[in-house]
């Protein structure tokens, strides 16, 4: 491990040295700017989306790839499974992710994690920090949650989720990640052995210089990882041009916005064009989230056609695969069609005491996903998939391994674009997270793409 050393901080030692190739694995034809590294699946949509914005052409990866990267991108986004296993495993998985970043010319690091900080008692968010920061070799690097297009804020430290600390905002009680200290100095002092310090917002207001000022005296004090306040975008753009030669960043998708500029990109359409969108258009959602609740009854009062996924038949061994796709078949010409299980709590709670809840969970997602692949098959190209799980069963059936990342929909849900098997010429899908996106998510997603026009 390499120690926090004193003295200046070792902020120009760029994995790649700007525009020298990093000497881990081989580096192919096509060099990217930035390489990320997501603790979740959703969550690397959601930051590929603000790379976008900002002007970077990003592509999204499920795991790590197998080959070099076959397209001419500015950003990677690795998206892992790595928020709640085991450190170790959280640690070998991203470390495999940086490798390949980096045989990919990856100038700069980010490793992204849940703007609500979501960590175990373990971690992930410390012990994948300090294994990447010995992997490159650094001293210092930051850390801030900060994104407040979706109200996470951070001030002296203390994350706050809207109006209220981390540990009032209900994520106190979540099942897997449960947050009960909404001082991220000390959450993460708790997980890792360096020494952490703060950025407070009184230096962040006044901007680069006064950052990298404090940033020099904390790297003088020891510290190798110091959080860093930011209560809006502003303060995130000035966090920016500080940020461009620390090799590694870890944050939640906020500061993302402020990078792109320190690679001279700016925002633009161009970098978010996908191919023009052709063929059939459907939903498929299997979210039970009350924002999903409230967008599949919007999309019903439209009259537009809608089959729903009765998990009690599913369980009984009803064929409910074959009726949605007998029903969707004659129908797709006409328009979107939508396929849900979206059920209110105590039906779900139903098939849930006759199952368990992981089976009953895992039987609808299995169910949902071949549905997707009867309805590529019968040849839908534009897929609006609602749910984290659900969507990860449907990409996963699909066969899909990476996607470039295409205009935003709704705040954290851009559409993307993918290569099938199923769909050798590549279909367009979004893929909405529970609570994202507003109530006419479903009818807008395809007025946005059809509007989109080649540049
Ligand atoms: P979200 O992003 O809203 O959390 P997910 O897809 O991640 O949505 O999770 C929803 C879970 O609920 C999935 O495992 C899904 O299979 C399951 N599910 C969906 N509909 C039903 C239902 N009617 N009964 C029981 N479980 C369901």
């Amino acid at each position: 491990m390499t120690a926090a050393a004193p003295g200046p901080p070792k902020q120009g030692t760029a994995p790649s040295g700007g525009s020298e190739p990093h000497k881990v694995g081989s580096v192919g034809a096509l060099k990217i700017k930035l390489g990320c590294i997501a603790d979740d699946f959703t969550g690397a949509t959601d930051l590929a989306n603000n790379l976008v914005r900002a002007g970077m052409r990003v592509v999204q990866t499920i795991g790590v790839p197998t080959s070099p990267l076959g397209a001419e991108v500015d950003a990677v986004v690795v998206a892992l499974k790595s928020r709640t296993v085991s450190p170790a495993e959280a640690v070998s998985q991203s470390l495999a992710a940086l490798a390949w970043l980096q045989a990919q010319g990856a100038q700069q690091i980010y490793f992204k994690y849940c703007s609500t900080f979501d960590s175990t008692a373990q971690g992930n968010i410390g012990p994948v920090t300090e294994a990447l920061m010995d992997a490159l070799g650094i001293d210092f690097t930051i850390a801030t949650p900060a994104f407040p297009d979706n109200k996470r804020t951070v001030f002296k430290g203390y994350l706050f989720v809207g109006d209220v600390l981390l540990n009032e905002s209900g994520m106190q009680n979540h099942p897997l990640t449960p947050m009960t200290d909404p001082n991220l100095v000390r959450v993460m002092q708790s997980q890792t052995r360096r020494k952490v310090g703060l950025i407070d917002h009184q230096v962040v207001a006044q901007g680069e210089a006064a950052i990298r000022e404090r940033i020099q005296q904390l790297c003088v004090d020891g510290v190798g990882v110091a959080v860093v306040d930011a209560v809006s975008n502003d303060d995130l753009r000035r966090m920016g041009p500080a940020l461009k030669d620390l090799a590694l960043v870890t944050a939640g998708s906020g500061v993302a916005i402020g990078l792109p500029a320190n690679f001279g990109l700016l925002p633009s359409g161009q970098s978010g064009q996908l191919p023009p969108a052709s063929g059939l258009q459907a939903v498929v959602s299997g979210s039970c989230s009350l924002a999903t609740l409230r967008q599949v009854a919007q999309f019903r009062s439209t009259g537009r056609p809608a089959f729903v996924v009765d998990a009690l038949r599913l369980a009984a061994g009803d064929d409910v695969v074959a009726e949605a796709l007998a029903w969707a078949a004659p129908l797709l010409s006409g328009g979107p069609v939508l396929v849900y299980s979206t059920a209110e709590t105590q039906a779900i709670k139903n098939v849930q005491g006759l199952l368990g809840v992981e089976d009953a969970g895992l039987l609808v997602e299995r169910c949902m996903a071949s549905i997707v692949l009867g309805l590529v098959q019968l040849g839908v190209r534009q897929l609006v998939v609602a749910g984290g799980e659900t969507s990860g069963a449907c990409v996963q059936a699909l066969g899909i391994t990476q996607m470039q990342i295409g205009p935003q929909i709704d705040p954290g849900v851009p559409w993307c674009h993918a290569l099938s098997a199923l769909a050798p010429d590549g279909l367009h899908l979004t893929l909405k997270s529970g609570n994202f996106g507003s109530d006419d998510f479903f009818r807008k997603s395809f007025t946005i793409l059809s509007s989109e026009r080649p540049r």
